[in-house]
């Protein structure tokens, strides 16, 4: 059914893969030299301010072939970029995309990657303007550097967090963990579950409009579990923090399955990554004004705790009893 890239490359040549690879890529009037030149040459719209991030996704490391269709994996690849930016209040405007292709990748399958990718850019207004592309020895690596843009004042950094701000969390949290465990474990997966973890949507109406309206004091994205990620706050902030274990927002399918088993795995709640859900804190006195930004982009958003002004990340169960962790997030060196 496939051709295998090598000889298909050869014919293609770098020139024409990369070309084939960009047909479907947007167009913005911002860009004022895209793909074809030695760099790309975009205009910063006036008085903002440049926002840059880039993520890497290694085959057999982030993502297996066997789990992750093309498609959604080239929409994985930039969501998680697009996430990083919006997690700052940054609006995405650009982003670079390169590719280490060994040998035994089907041509079909980057046809389908570059669907995904240039499907989840144009719903975000974000131009593909360059990139690389040249072959692996081991698996397919995917490199993303989204570039985005905001008014300085508006930029949400994660050393905003203040004592007695209320901490929130949009959608829910432990989804992507749970199908990854039932994935690697050859259980069922519902597809509610599966599309959170192949296909996460980066929250990006939510973040825009807390930028906007100046509501959160510090925000991050949850990539790598929300103890590890909200630490990264709590210390940037020098601030510490009270998460209710039981304020978590989970959902419909994550309690499906714990109801099944007779026990929440929290861990999947507290450490588990790749929910790309923003989790951001907010003066007490705008818990109104939250909800009805929230509400009116369509994002769901729960208040899970308090931040305090001694260090440390604590997670307190219903009855008022401190819940003990036993990790603290992935670790991407174990
Ligand atoms: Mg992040």
């Amino acid at each position: 059914m496939t051709s295998p890239t090598l000889p298909a490359l050869a014919a293609l040549g770098e020139f024409g893969l990369i070309s084939r690879l960009t047909a479907g890529a947007f167009k913005h009037k911002s860009v004022l030299t895209g793909i074809g030149d030695d760099a790309a040459v975009t205009a910063l719209s006036t008085g903002m301010q440049l926002l840059t991030s880039t993520d890497m996704l290694i085959e057999d490391v982030h993502f297996r072939r066997v789990w992750h269709d093309p498609y959604r994996l080239g929409r994985k690849s930039l969501a998680a970029s697009l996430s990083d930016i919006a997690a700052m209040g940054g609006i995405s405007r650009w982003a670079l995309l390169s590719l280490a292709i060994p040998s035994d990748l089907p041509l079909e399958f980057l046809d389908e990657f570059m669907r995904g990718f240039l499907a989840l850019a144009s719903e975000h207004d974000v131009a593909l303007i360059g990139g690389d592309t040249c072959s692996s020895r081991a698996g397919l690596t995917v490199s993303v550097t989204a570039m985005g843009e905001q008014y300085p004042d508006r930029i949400v950094r994660r050393s905003g967090a203040l004592p007695d701000d209320d901490i929130w969390v949009t959608g829910t949290l432990g989804d992507a963990a749970l199908a990854l465990k039932l994935l690697e474990n050859g259980e069922a997966v519902s597809n509610e579950l599966l599309s959170r973890l192949l296909d996460p949507p980066p929250r990006i109406s939510a973040a825009l409009a807390l930028a906007e309206t100046g509501l959160a004091t510090a925000m991050i994205d949850v990539s790598d579990g929300l103890l590890a990620d909200f630490g990264h706050v709590a210390e940037q902030s020098a601030v510490g923090c009270c998460i209710n274990l039981d304020d978590i927002p989970l959902s419909p399918a994550f309690r499906n399955h714990a109801a099944q088993h007779s026990v929440i795995p929290h861990q999947m709640v507290l450490s588990g990554g790749e929910d790309y859900e923003l989790c951001f804190t907010a003066h007490r006195s705008n818990r109104g004004k939250i909800a009805d930004s929230m509400k009116k982009c369509g994002n769901a958003v729960t208040r899970i705790g308090i931040v305090t002004s001694f260090s440390g990340v604590t997670v307190v169960n219903r009855d008022g009893s401190t819940y003990s962790s036993q990790h603290d997030g992935f670790n991407h060196f174990t």
